[in-house]
């Protein structure tokens, strides 16, 4: 309410979407389930020649897509960087 004034306690509408209605999902994609393919091993390899790494949460082996995962891939990453 501080942001956007009291009006905002008085909601007139509301409208809510499923993402994974026939829309969405129409053709052929491949939908991911959470966390699927997390700390896999090609994410721990380098690319182009050692100039591309990746080092997000996604990345660890352990506590992957956790705040806990992100430090883990941190970690591995600087120490392979320095
Ligand atoms: C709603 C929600 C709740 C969560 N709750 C928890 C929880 O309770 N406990 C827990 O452990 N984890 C939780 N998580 C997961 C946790 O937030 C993530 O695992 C963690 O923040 C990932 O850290 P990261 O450094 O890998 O990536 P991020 O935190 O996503 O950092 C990536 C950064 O890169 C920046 N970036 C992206 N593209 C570019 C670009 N091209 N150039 C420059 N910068 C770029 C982004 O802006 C971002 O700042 C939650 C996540 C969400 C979405």
């Amino acid at each position: 309410m501080d942001l956007l004034g009291p009006d905002a306690s008085f909601p007139t509408s509301y409208f809510d979407k499923v993402w994974t209605d026939e829309y969405i999902l129409s053709g052929s994609q491949i939908i991911h389930r959470p966390h699927q393919n997390n700390g896999h091993p090609s994410l721990q390899q380098s690319y182009m020649n050692g100039r591309l790494f990746f080092a997000a949460t996604e990345t660890a082996v352990e506590f992957s897509g956790y705040m806990e995962g992100a430090v883990i891939a941190a970690k591995r990453m600087s120490e392979k960087l320095i």
